[in-house]
């Protein structure tokens, strides 16, 4: 398989200006086919002046810029706990899951990406050393609890059975308008709220969808909810 910047030599050669013109503390190597970027990610306030650093890297995928860059922190300098949001293996999560439409699509710009999410992303770890963890609730949740508080968040409900059933609607290759609606008003879909769910038909993975769904399936609790109470 050809990877992208083989195959796609003059998106390589804006991508590796961009960030020579932008990051000079960050190099892009190529390695077993695979485009990285690596270096001190130099972080700074307001006024220019630096008040952090991070050795990191970033992994273009194969298929660039259809999926979205893997970030690693490399220098060992944060826990690798998921309140961290740091994994065993350094890498990072940015954002939730189901969530990754609202930073990265096929249009992305990689600057645009390291200035708005990375650079954004290891402030909060600088702040959270800082005022020991003082801005935890400003990320999101791991597991159960992150996919009710995204979830809830876009359609506006603490309410369990909706947000299953809407999780479970979208994880469906297909979604019919002659289903009853995930809102519970006992309507179909065509008649109600069709519009909200194909509009997140198109952002959220079905995949990432699926996996959400399989978090619901395994809390033991909210399977009773749905079971006794769906309409
Ligand atoms: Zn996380
Ligand atoms: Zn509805």
């Amino acid at each position: 398989m050809n990877c992208w910047h083989i195959q796609n030599k003059e998106l390589f050669r804006t991508f590796r200006q961009g960030i020579n013109d932008n990051y000079t503390t960050l190099n892009v190597i190529i390695e077993n086919n695979i485009v990285f970027i690596r270096g001190t990610l130099r972080l700074k306030d307001k006024n220019g002046k630096e008040i952090d650093s991070y050795l990191i890297e970033i992994e273009i995928p194969h298929n660039y810029p259809k999926e979205a860059p893997r970030v690693r922190e490399t220098g060992g300098r944060l826990p690798r706990t998921l309140e961290r949001h740091t994994n065993g293996d350094g890498t990072v999560c940015l954002y939730f899951r189901d969530e990754v439409y609202r930073y990265w699509n096929e249009g992305s710009i990689i600057i645009d990406f390291i200035k708005n999410v990375v650079e954004g992303f290891f402030l909060w770890q600088t702040e959270y050393d800082l005022t020991g963890g003082k801005n935890k609730n400003e990320s999101w949740d791991h597991g159960v609890k992150g996919v009710k508080e995204f979830y809830g968040n876009i359609l506006g409900t603490k309410d369990l059975k909706i947000i299953y059933r809407f999780v479970e609607y979208l994880s469906q290759k297909k979604i019919k308008g002659h289903w009853n609606c995930f809102c519970g008003s006992g309507k179909k879909m065509r008649e109600c709220h069709f519009d909200v769910i194909k509009k997140y038909k198109k952002k959220i993975k079905r995949k990432d969808a699926r996996k959400s769904l399989d978090d619901f399936k395994k809390d033991r609790k909210i399977v009773q909810v749905i079971k006794n109470k769906v309409i």
